[in-house]
């Protein structure tokens, strides 16, 4: 039997959830549209990834 060898796992997982989710929520992970991943805070100002913004900001000049 090596019951003791799964519980402190179990814990260190308990632990790196419970970090991230005190994280302030700028610095959380998100994914852009496009799949790339992108701080929460991007998400918020620009609702995309840089190169999404870039893109939409170059579609819009050519347009205009
Ligand atoms: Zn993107």
């Amino acid at each position: 039997m090596s019951s003791w060898g799964s519980p402190s796992r179990l814990s260190s997982d308990l632990y790196r959830e419970r970090t991230a989710s005190e994280q302030p929520v700028s610095l959380r992970r998100k994914r852009c549209a496009c799949g790339k991943s992108v701080t929460a805070k991007q998400l918020v100002q620009y609702r995309a990834c840089i190169a999404c913004v870039r893109a939409g900001a170059k579609q819009m000049q050519a347009a205009a």
